[in-house]
């Protein structure tokens, strides 16, 4: 899931260790700034703005011809998520997108499919092994997505390539003892860690359980999953602008936001809405986390833009 810096090093690493099947899917395209930490792809692929899945499925099938391979382009959502992953025995976290996270946690609980989560930004790095049922699940956690601006992204607070790639070799390994059938050796709990400077911290090591009024892995509702907590990315005709409607309720500190937006464009903050320029398009970005992107009428460019620059 996502073919990033945490994707591109899952990829690669399974495909070299002959796993057998290998579906992967990636909305995005290939950019200069991705390539120091997105070992898939070089500067050709950036170029000629590659979309990550195309450039992904051919270095990986150079690489073991064995291995079967199935690249998605595709924004990944509500209503494909079942049919992309059906039959998956392991699915490994490499996006960026919360809401994209409890999409994949609806999929894997309702299906009893194990799935690795994996997050990195800056120089850090978190990672949990959840087993439907048997281990906390993300909503177990996390019970809700944290807003739309709540955090760093990779692209506000930057990221160094090792973060990401300890991240992703913690969760190959843990998918190599999940497929090689070994489930007493996987790692319990939450591990995150900072490694500038160093600090690892593991939460819930002790026999961790789901918990008792879980929304998902306990009641079994899943509303990213029936595509009632989607984005709503929704074109306004004629006026070269998508309007991107985040799932998550709550009030933006725009300030905050504002601050960490700084250095990668014009920003311009007031109290009820925070106006934002880079890369030839503008955002305006409301208290409720509502966002108008301008210079684009095609909602997975601004849902992109979004999802760099304000978190998704
Ligand atoms: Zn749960």
């Amino acid at each position: 899931m996502g073919l990033g810096a945490l994707g591109s090093t899952i990829a690669e690493t399974l495909v070299r260790a002959g796993i057998g099947s290998l579906i992967a899917v990636d909305r995005d395209i290939v950019e200069f700034s991705n390539l120091h930490r997105q070992g898939l792809y070089q500067e050709s692929d950036a170029a000629q703005r590659l979309p990550k899945a195309l450039a992904a499925e051919r270095r990986l099938r150079a690489m073991n011809a064995s291995v079967t391979i199935e690249a998605h382009v595709t924004d990944f959502r509500a209503d494909n998520a079942e049919e992309i992953f059906s039959g998956c025995d392991c699915i490994l976290d490499g996006t960026d997108s919360f809401e994209t996270r409890y999409l994949v946690n609806d999929l894997a609980v309702s299906t009893s499919t194990p799935w690795i989560y994996g997050a990195c930004v800056a120089a850090t790095g978190m990672t949990a092994t959840i087993i439907p049922q048997v281990t906390p699940c993300l909503t177990c956690l996390f019970p809700d997505p944290p807003p739309p601006g709540a955090g760093e992204t990779c692209d506000t607070a930057g990221i160094i390539a090792p973060a990401a790639q300890i991240v992703a070799a913690l969760q190959v390994t843990e998918c190599l003892k999940l497929l090689s059938g070994d489930q007493n050796a996987l790692r319990p709990g939450l591990l995150s860690f900072e490694l500038w400077p160093f600090r690892l911290i593991e939460i819930g090591t002790k026999d961790p359980k789901p918990r008792h009024d879980c929304q998902t892995c306990v009641r079994l509702e899943f509303p990213f999953l029936e595509g009632d907590r989607e984005t709503e990315g929704i074109v306004l005709c004629g006026r070269d602008s998508v309007q991107i409607r985040p799932p998550a309720q709550g009030e933006l500190d725009l300030k905050a936001v504002a601050a960490r937006l700084e250095t990668q464009g014009k920003v311009s903050v007031t109290k009820i809405v925070l106006n934002f320029e880079t890369e030839g398009l503008a955002m305006t970005l409301f208290k409720d986390g509502r966002a108008l992107i301008r210079g684009t009428t095609d909602p997975a460019v601004a849902r992109q833009f979004f999802g760099r620059f304000v978190g998704s």
